[in-house]
């Protein structure tokens, strides 16, 4: 039996075998003699006070013993044949689906409206560098979602822990690097990301499952209240078992087809802000305290968050060393959010900052869009936004103090943003309630990260796919829709779940219960 120790290390320490072993050795009361193999369980960097550090758990093993770790079992098998079940999206939600289904013996049929992240790349390319939003190949929309050219960071508030680490040993088998198993805050990156989705497709292929690009769904096929599959805009018909619909929170189309076919669908609040972005060097030093830190450490995140007036303002989705990126889906709108490579080494550090936006924000004048309403107010700001900018994906900008301030910038600083930035008065073009908010609540994150609120922060707009507006309906229990059997509405886009690894769980989930109700 190993003994199980947690140390505090500067990271030099941490990156020598030897004086690791030492500090191991100490820390078990053994001798380094004594000690066998060292195991290392989780990582985190502790910088709360003085100099920043690193936190390890580590099992320290006695000389002779051997680790037994059980090696992760996926126990996919040959689906060809097995009773088809439709899957809408190739996102987390759809993906993990598909492994769950194979897993109990049932066979995904993947329908996703983009291209494989090969080919997705080049609109991606247009996007960024031309300015041409393809409504259905782009940063969310493709082979594995909105996660497949994410940020990639895994960690969720989900308190499923058995599933997490289930879906964080199902990246690493298809392509993630190992070290997300042991760190607190894991993290992928965009440049990973494609290829363990690519992987997955393999997998799911080759145990039989099929996988259709191109393929954007138009309607659910309903026969007595019960869901038997869908049709594509082509009017190809695709027929199964069971619906799992997983096609994330951007896909506005999905919302109005669901709501044209009078299935029940609610409005729920949503988030909405900036995204603001500094040099990493200044957040480093703010998190590091100080100029003096240790090279090793992994390019510095925050996490921040404010009660302005009885409203949450909060950080969200921070990418250290990275990118931001336009987010749209479809012409005419604007919308930035953030991403970076697995080195996150890009001198920028980006984060969005987002109020929370209820539904008696804006009741006044969207009553009448029903359970749309929230996803019709997003819209309206994101075209603002595009029109603020220029009317291509430029994005209106401020620096952060002339936004506090309530003045245009006269100029602006660098920031990653390909697409380019235009001075815009964001404090006035942004809805009054989350100007406000922002404004207030970046005076507090001045207090709590001094050197925060700097000039030298760029704000862009507008950061609003945080989570969905709208929410699909189903019963707890069951995970199928209220009104409809048989019809699995999962991940992001039906308003159960938010961010990468939460979403997966959820697809996973759906597929448990369409596999129990079917076998
Ligand atoms: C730039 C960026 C960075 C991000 N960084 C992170 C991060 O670091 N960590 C994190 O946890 N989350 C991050 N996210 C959010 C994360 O990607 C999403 O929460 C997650 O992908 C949601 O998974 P999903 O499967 O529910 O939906 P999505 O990933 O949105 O997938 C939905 C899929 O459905 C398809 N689809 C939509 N409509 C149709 C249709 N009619 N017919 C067929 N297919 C359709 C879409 O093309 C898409 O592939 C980021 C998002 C972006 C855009």
């Amino acid at each position: 039996m190993p003994c199980t120790v947690d140390i505090t290390i500067s990271p030099e320490v941490a990156a020598n075998p030897d004086c690791l072993r030492q500090a191991a050795a100490q820390a078990s009361h053994l001798t380094a003699g004594d000690v066998g193999a060292v195991q290392l369980v989780r990582r985190s960097v502790d910088a709360r006070r003085g100099k920043a550090l690193l936190q390890l758990k580590l099992n320290v093993y006695r000389n002779g013993e051997q680790p037994l770790d059980a090696p992760a079992h996926f126990g996919y098998r040959n689906v060809a044949g097995k009773p088809p079940v439709i899957i809408v999206g190739a996102g987390p939600a759809g993906l993990f689906a598909a492994l769950k289904l194979l897993e109990k013996g049932l066979k995904p049929v993947i329908l996703e409206r983009g291209k494989s992240v090969k080919e997705r790349k080049r609109d991606i390319a247009k996007l960024t560098r031309e300015h041409i939003v393809n409504p259905n190949s782009n940063w969310c929309f493709g082979e594995g979602g909105a996660g497949a050219y994410s940020d990639g960071k895994l960690y969720t508030r989900s308190g499923k822990r058995g599933s997490v680490a289930h879906i964080l040993q199902q990246l690493v088998q298809h392509g993630a690097n190992p070290d997300i198993l042991v760190e607190a805050h894991p993290h992928v990156g965009t440049d990973k990301l494609q290829g363990i989705a690519a992987n997955i497709r393999q997998t799911i292929c080759s145990c039989g499952g099929e996988y259709h690009f191109d393929t954007r769904i138009t309607g659910i096929i309903v026969k007595n209240g019960v869901a038997g599959g869908v049709v594509d805009e082509r009017g190809a018909r695709y027929e199964g078992i069971a619906v799992a619909l997983a096609t994330g929170h951007s896909a506005c189309d999905v919302y109005e087809m669901l709501n044209e076919q009078k299935l029940a669908l609610e409005a729920k609040p949503f988030a909405l802000g900036v995204r603001v972005e500094h040099p990493q060097e200044l957040i480093n030093e703010i998190q590091y305290h100080g100029k003096g830190y240790s090279p090793l450490l992994p390019a510095a995140a925050y996490s921040l968050v404010a009660q302005v007036q009885g409203r949450g303002v909060f950080s969200f989705c921070m990418c250290p060393g990275g990118m931001v990126v336009p987010s749209a889906t479809a012409p005419g709108e604007l919308v930035v959010n953030g991403m970076s490579n697995s080195r996150r080494n890009s001198p920028y550090a980006n984060a969005g900052i987002v109020a929370q936006v209820n539904l008696a924000d804006y009741a006044d004048g969207y009553e009448k869009f029903g359970a749309l309403a929230g996803l019709r107010f997003r819209q309206e700001v994101e075209r603002a936004m595009f029109a603020a900018g220029g009317a291509t994906q430029t994005a209106p900008a401020q620096r952060l103090t002339d936004f506090v301030s309530g003045r245009v910038s006269s100029s602006l600083g660098k920031t990653s943003y390909i697409p380019g930035v235009t001075p815009a008065p964001l404090h006035a073009l942004l809805p009054e309630f989350v100007s406000r908010s922002l404004r207030r609540a970046f005076l507090e994150f001045g207090k709590k990260m001094r050197g925060y609120l700097t000039a030298e922060a760029m704000l862009l707009a507008v950061e609003s796919r945080t989570s969905s507006p709208v929410r699909i309906p189903r019963d707890p229990h069951t995970m199928q829709h209220v009104r409809i059997a048989n019809l699995y509405p999962c991940g992001e886009g039906a308003g159960y779940a938010g961010g990468i690894t939460s979403s997966a769980i959820d697809g996973a989930s759906c597929a448990e219960r369409i596999a129990q109700q079917a076998l």
